[in-house]
C-alpha cells in the first residue's frame, strides 16, 4: 500500500482519541495530514537578546532557568507561577497564571525558548503565558518560520506540527512527482517533495513561495483538468453545427417592439457569427440584471430553429422558466412566427408530459423551455442544436454537460447576471468566450437605495402605501420562513400575518417561499404579475430573474444576512419599468463591516463593481459560490489574487489535453494520476 493512504494511526503518538479529533479536521490518512496546509506562519527565526527586549513588543528569547519556580497567590486568589530566565545579556520574568502544573514545566538548568508579548509588571519586563519550548537540536517550533494550523478542541499547534513533521519523516521524500521535469521548468514549478516539506516547514521565504506556487498550481490544475474532461470538449476540433439563418434573424430584429441597445446589438452579432462557424459555440453572456439578455437568447433560438434544429433553454426555477416561456411566446406572436414552444417542468401532469416528450422526440416542438426536469433521461431530442442555460451559476457543470449530451456537439450559450471573475471562469469553463452587455435599455432610472434601522419602519410603510396607491407594487424579502427562536430574524410567515393585520389591511399580500407547492407559487406570482396582489412577502426564491416592471419597491429585512451579490440580485427585481424604483435595506446590526457593506450598496448600482467587492470581502476561504458551482473549495488558491497562477495552469491544461508538447509516456503517467485525483474530486463534489 502507498504510505500516503495509510491511516495516521501508524504514527507515533496518535491514539484513537487524537485520531478522532483529527478526523474532525478531515484528517484520516497520511495524505490528508500532508495536505493539511498551514493557515499562517510565524517568523521565529530571530532570537532577541534579553537586554534588547522592551515592554509592549513580541519577542523570542532563549535563556536558562537557574532557580525553581516561585509560586504565589494573588490577592484575588489567582495562582501565579514565576520563573526567571537568564541569557548572557540579562534576565526576564516569565509568568503563568492558574496553572497548577506550571511549576514543573522547567527545572534549573533547562534551556528554553519563550515567545510572547511583553509588558511591564511591578516595574519588571515580563512575559505572560508565553509559548515555550525546551531547546532540542532540531526544533520544529522555533528558530524558523513556524507553521500555524487550523485547530480543533483538544489539539494544540505543537501537537499537529509534530504529527505533520512525523508524516514528512514517514514518507521521507518519496512522494511521486507527476509533472515531468521540462513541464515543471516551463511553468516554474518546484518539485513535489520540496513543496510539501516547505509549505509546512519552510527553509526561508523564497522556498515557501516556491512551495506555495507549486501547490496552488497543482490545486487549480486538477480542477481545471477535471472540468475540461467533464465538458467533454477536449477535442475542440470536433465539428459543430453551422447555423445559417443569420440574415433572417437580422430581419426579424426590426419587428421587435423596441430597438436593441448598442450592447445588445454587439452581443447578438457575436453570438450569431459564432453560431455560423463550423466549431461549436461555447459562450457566456454576462449582463447586469435588466440588461436584456432574454431577447438575445430568444434570437439565438430563432437562428437555431430557422436553421433546422431544436433549441433548449434551462432556467433554475419554475417561475423563471414559465416567465421565459411566456416571453418567448409573446415575442413569437409579435414577429408573427409560427414556431411551437413547450414548457417542461417537474409539475407537468404525467400524461401531458408523455405527449410533449413525444413531440420533442419527433421534432415537432422546436423550442423547449424548462427547469432541471429537462435533464430527465426520458427527454430526447430529434436534433438538438443549441443549449442555453439562464442564470447558470445555479447549475453544476455536470448538469450542463448532461443537457449538452442530448445533442451532437450542440452550441452552448450561458447567461449570467453575476459577473464571474475571469479567474473563476477560467477554472470553470476554460475556453469560454465572453460577451458582455454593459448597457441598460434606455429610460431606466437608477434604483435609489437606502439603508435604515428597523425603528424607521413606520415611515417606510407610509412611503410604501403612497406608491401602492399610485398603482405600483412592492416586494418584501425576509431571510426565513418559519419563526426561529434562536435567531432574531424576521420570518416571512409571521411578517406576512402581521402586515395583513395592521399596516396593510386594505391591501392584498401574497406569501412565497421555497417549499411551497409550485402551483401555489405560480398562482401568487401570476396574481402579482397581473396586479391582483400589491405586496409579495417572500424568502429569497424571488431572487432570480423575475420580471414585473410595475413593482418598484424592494424591501430587504435583516439585510446583514445577505452577501453583496445576493443583495444586488434582489434589488434587480425592481427598476425594470419606466418608474423610479427603490430598494430599502433594513438592518439593526452593530457590526462595522455589515454597515460598510450595506452602505456600499447605497452608493452603486454597478453589478461589476459589486461582484468585485463581494469577492474581496469574502476572501480566500469562502470563494465566490464555488459550492454553488458544485466544486470543492480551494485550500490555497485565492480567486481574487492568484490570477497568474490560474492562467498558467489553464495553459498547462490545454497543453496536456491537446498533447501539443508533452511526450506520450509522460502524458500517460500524468493522466493516470489525474484519474486518481479526479476520483477524489468527484467524491468531494458529491459530498458538497
Ligand atoms: P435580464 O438581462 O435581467 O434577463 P431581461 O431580459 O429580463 O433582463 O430584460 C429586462 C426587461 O427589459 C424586459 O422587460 C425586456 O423586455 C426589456 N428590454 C430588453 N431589451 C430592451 C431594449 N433594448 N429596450 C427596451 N426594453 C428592453
Ligand atoms: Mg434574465
Amino acid at each position: 500500500m502507498n504510505r500516503l493512504d495509510e491511516s495516521i494511526m501508524i504514527l507515533k503518538g496518535i491514539g484513537s482519541s487524537k485520531a478522532k479529533k483529527l478526523s474532525k479536521l478531515g484528517i484520516k490518512t497520511i495524505r490528508d495530514l500532508l495536505h493539511y496546509y498551514p493557515k499562517r506562519y510565524k517568523d521565529k527565526r530571530v532570537i532577541t537578546n534579553i537586554k534588547d527586549v522592551f515592554p509592549g513588543g513580541y519577542f523570542n528569547i532563549k535563556g536558562t532557568i537557574r532557580d525553581k519556580a516561585e509560586v504565589m497567590k494573588s490577592r484575588k486568589g489567582m495562582l501565579i507561577t514565576k520563573f526567571i530566565v537568564y541569557d548572557s545579556t540579562g534576565a526576564l520574568v516569565v509568568i503563568f497564571y492558574n496553572n497548577r502544573f506550571a511549576k514543573d514545566l522547567f527545572k534549573p538548568g533547562d534551556t528554553v525558548i519563550f515567545s510572547g508579548k511583553t509588558s511591564l509588571i511591578n516595574n519588571k519586563i515580563t512575559m505572560e503565558c508565553p509559548e515555550y519550548e525546551k531547546v532540542v537540536s532540531n526544533s520544529i517550533n522555533n528558530f524558523r518560520i513556524v507553521p500555524e494550523y487550523g485547530l480543533t478542541e483538544g489539539l494544540s499547534q505543537k501537537e499537529i506540527r509534530k504529527l505533520i513533521y512525523a508524516a514528512l519523516e514517514y514518507t521521507d521524500n518519496t512522494l511521486e512527482e507527476i509533472f515531468p521535469a521540462d513541464f515543471r521548468k516551463e511553468f516554474k514549478l518546484a518539485e513535489i517533495n520540496f513543496s510539501i516539506r516547505n509549505i509546512h516547514f519552510p527553509e526561508d521565504e523564497k522556498s515557501l513561495n516556491m512551495a506555495l506556487r507549486r501547490l496552488k498550481f497543482q490545486e487549480v490544475f486538477f480542477l481545471q483538468s477535471y472540468m475540461f474532461k467533464l465538458r467533454g470538449n477536449y477535442n475542440a476540433e470536433e465539428k459543430g453545427i453551422e447555423f445559417k439563418a443569420y440574415n433572417e434573424v437580422k430581419d426579424l430584429v426590426k419587428k421587435l417592439p423596441y430597438k436593441l441597445t448598442r450592447a445588445q446589438e454587439r452581443v447578438l452579432e457575436e453570438v450569431l457569427l459564432d453560431m455560423s462557424r463550423p466549431t461549436a459555440m461555447n459562450r457566456l453572456i454576462q449582463g447586469d440584471v435588466g440588461s436584456g439578455k432574454t431577447v438575445i437568447a430568444f434570437l439565438a433560438l430563432i437562428n437555431c430553429v430557422k436553421s433546422g434544429y431544436q433549441g433548449v433553454m434551462m432556467a433554475p426555477t419554475e417561475i423563471l422558466a414559465a416567465q421565459h416561456f411566456d416571453t418567448i411566446k409573446s415575442y413569437l406572436d409579435i414577429i408573427k412566427e409560427n414556431i411551437s414552444v413547450a414548457l417542461v417542468t417537474g409539475s407537468l401532469k404525467m400524461s401531458y408530459r408523455k405527449e410533449i416528450q413525444e413531440e420533442i422526440r419527433n421534432g415537432n416542438i422546436k423550442i423547449v423551455i424548462g427547469t432541471h426536469a429537462l435533464l430527465s433521461d426520458e427527454l430526447e431530442f430529434n436534433n438538438l442544436g443549441l443549449v442555453i442555460t439562464d442564470e447558470q451559476h445555479r447549475f453544476g457543470v455536470r448538469q450542463r454537460a448532461m443537457l449538452k449530451s442530448k445533442g451532437l456537439n450542440p452550441d452552448m450559450l450561458v447567461m449570467s447576471a453575476t459577473p464571474i471573475p475571469r479567474t473563476l471562469s477560467l477554472v470553470l469553463y476554460g475556453d469560454l468566450d465572453i460577451s458582455v452587455i454593459d448597457e441598460l435599455p434606455p429610460n431606466r432610472k437608477k434604483i435609489e437605495t437606502y439603508f435604515i434601522g428597523s425603528d424607521k419602519k413606520e415611515r417606510l410603510f407610509n412611503f410604501v402605501k403612497k406608491h401602492l396607491d399610485e398603482g405600483r407594487q412592492a416586494y418584501i424579502v425576509c431571510p426565513l420562513v418559519e419563526e426561529s427562536e434562536k435567531l432574531e430574524l424576521i420570518s416571512a410567515k409571521e411578517y406576512c400575518e402581521e402586515l395583513k393585520k395592521s399596516y396593510f389591511k386594505d391591501y392584498n399580500i401574497g406569501l412565497i417561499y421555497g417549499k411551497m407547492k409550485n402551483e401555489e407559487k405560480e398562482k401568487i406570482m401570476d396574481d402579482f404579475y397581473n396586479g391582483r396582489i400589491h405586496i409579495i412577502v417572500s424568502t429569497t426564491v424571488i431572487e432570480v430573474g423575475i420580471n414585473v416592471p410595475n413593482a418598484t419597491i424592494m424591501i430587504i429585512e435583516n439585510a446583514e444576512r445577505f452577501g453583496l451579490a445576493q443583495l444586488h440580485q434582489l434589488r434587480g427585481r425592481v427598476g425594470r419599468g419606466n418608474y423610479q424604483s427603490y430598494c430599502i435595506l433594513i438592518s439593526d446590526s452593530d457590526s462595522k463591516s455589515v454597515k460598510d457593506r450595506l452602505k456600499f450598496m447605497t452608493k452603486t448600482n454597478d453589478g461589476f463593481l459589486i461582484a468585485k467587492k463581494d469577492l474581496e470581502l469574502r476572501g480566500s476561504g469562502e470563494i465566490l459560490g464555488t459550492k454553488q458551482h458544485g466544486m470543492p473549495e480551494f485550500k490555497l488558491i485565492d480567486l481574487s489574487k492568484d490570477h497568474d497562477i490560474i492562467k498558467a495552469s489553464k495553459e498547462a491544461v490545454d497543453l496536456l489535453f491537446k498533447k501539443k508538447k508533452i511526450k506520450e509516456h509522460q502524458y500517460h503517467k500524468m493522466e493516470k494520476y489525474l484519474d486518481d485525483e479526479f476520483a477524489r474530486i468527484t467524491v468531494e463534489i458529491a459530498l458538497n
